[in-house]
């Protein structure tokens, strides 16, 4: 059986329409990764985590997916045009460090960031400087086929042999992009807003390779397509970014696929819109540009920054306020006590029943509308009051729901809330000061209640229904 239709807002239409890829019950997707020339700030963060909603929608409905997110360990310059400085190489210079060690330090900041963040491992994730060669194959495509040419200080694409160059995606949101890129003057190129492909070797460049142009190293738009068609095919599914690589990146990776393969390139363009702060644009230079790290030293937790994102549209502008994470903060607490004390309730036992069906159904329909996150976490919330409220037949029943949703959601619901949050030191102290209150040594049940919380930072309770415990200091705090 097929999956359930999913409803996709597309780029490239400019509006919201039924995805239907290529393979029926499949779906490959393409998001653009960083430049690991820094650390990831939350809003690059924010964008990885509304693709893990959208891989994990489509795996939840049944699709099986294959999930490419490049990382981008050469190049990158500053601005995106053509002059200017590279950032990895500026980050080495900064650093002291080859760019090698760079990405690598930065790749594995990355991987850790999202792991917190409980983003799923793409499938595929291959690195820029692992693939000169396919660059260099589609650039010769591209020089054969007369859409690229040779200049003194590389290789250029020529604009003027694709129609549509910049108007494929957001059309008139990026005219004036486009219009900017027509006053890069360089006496190279045929036209001022033809895009590098390949870049000649300059004094202290730390990355390059040889080429049939001679040495030097590859532009920025280049690898997604190189890398994109390797692993996905010539055409495929979706491809997401962030709103600001609509242009030049988007439009250029566009235009130099569809020239050298003449098939369309991608059916399904999603992007994301900007994270604000405080009303404001996030920018180093503000002081504003937060990282997780910043996040948890003000004591939040990683899930409540996803929580966050959830609780926000894609497609509407989020703006971050240290407020709003403190109510998401408080929200996902209140969702973890209700669902500890349910499952402590029920022995924690498994629980063999279905889901509910009206619920789960009002879920799916909210994510298939180009996922509708905050309707989603509306119903993950009414199944969760439901288990606050009621008796333990009820919390027995409602907690299957939201742990269920919890596969897209990715809150870590099941894992808090179940004895697998307690270490085995934990877990034996608490058998041991439950045996011995059973005994009626209230002595020594009290001072292991004491120890509980002092060491492990876990305060007993005891409930006509039994013990219960709750977490007051974080693991590790
Ligand atoms: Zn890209």
């Amino acid at each position: 059986m097929a999956p359930p239709g999913v409803r996709l807002f597309n780029s490239a239409s400019r509006q919201v329409e039924p995805f239907v890829p290529l393979v029926p019950g499949q779906a490959g997707i393409y998001d653009c990764g960083p430049t690991v020339y820094d650390w990831q700030t939350i809003g690059n963060l924010y964008r990885y985590i509304v693709s893990d909603v959208q891989r994990r929608t489509l795996e939840y409905l049944g699709y099986r997916v294959k999930a490419v997110m490049n990382i981008t360990d050469v190049g990158h310059i500053v601005g995106d045009v053509d002059q200017g400085e590279d950032r990895m190489m500026l980050a080495a210079k900064r650093e002291g460090r080859d760019p090698e060690t760079l990405a690598r330090k930065y790749t594995e900041q990355f991987m850790e960031d999202r792991r917190k963040l409980n983003i799923l491992e793409p499938h595929v994730m291959p690195k820029a400087t692992d693939h000169i060669p396919e660059m260099i194959a589609l650039i010769t495509r591209l020089i054969d086929k007369g859409h690229a040419y040779i200049a003194a200080d590389g290789v250029y694409f020529d604009i003027t042999t694709f129609p549509g160059y910049g108007t494929r995606l957001a059309g008139e949101l990026t005219q004036d992009l486009v219009a900017g890129a027509r006053v890069d003057v360089n006496p190279n190129k045929r036209n001022p807003a033809d895009f590098a492909l390949w870049r000649a070797a300059k004094p202290g460049d730390l990355q390059v390779w040889d080429s049939p142009w001679g040495r030097g190293n590859p532009g920025w738009h280049i690898e997604c397509s190189a890398m994109s068609m390797k692993y996905l095919g010539e055409t495929f599914d979706i491809h997401s970014g962030g709103e600001d690589n609509l242009f030049p990146h988007h439009e250029s990776e566009i235009a130099q696929s569809e020239a050298a393969t003449g098939k369309p390139f991608v059916r399904y363009w999603t992007h994301v819109r900007f994270l604000k702060v405080d009303g404001g644009a996030m920018h180093k230079s503000a002081g504003n540009a937060y990282l997780l790290q910043d996040l948890e030293a003000w004591g939040f937790e990683p899930l409540a920054f996803r929580l966050l994102v959830l609780n926000n549209k894609y497609r509407q502008p989020l703006d971050f306020t240290r407020a709003g994470l403190a109510s998401a903060q408080n929200r996902l607490d209140r969702w973890r006590g209700i669902v500890r004390d349910a499952w402590q309730a029920t022995g924690g036992t498994p629980i063999d029943v279905s889901p509910d069906d009206s619920r789960r159904t009002a879920f799916v329909a909210a994510l298939t509308d180009d996922l509708n996150t905050p309707a989603a976490l509306a119903q993950a919330e009414a199944v969760l009051d439901l288990a606050a409220t009621g008796d333990v037949a009820t919390k027995r029943h409602a907690l299957e729901t939201p742990f269920d949703m919890d596969q897209v959601l990715a809150l870590s619901l099941r894992e808090r809330a179940s004895d697998a949050d307690l270490s085995s030191e934990e877990r034996a102290a608490l058998t041991e000061r439950d045996e011995a209150r059973k005994k009626g040594d209230y002595k020594r049940s009290d001072e292991l209640r004491a120890e509980l919380e002092r060491r492990y930072g876990i305060r007993v309770k005891d409930t006509k229904d039994g013990t219960r415990w709750e977490r007051v200091r974080r693991k590790g705090a």
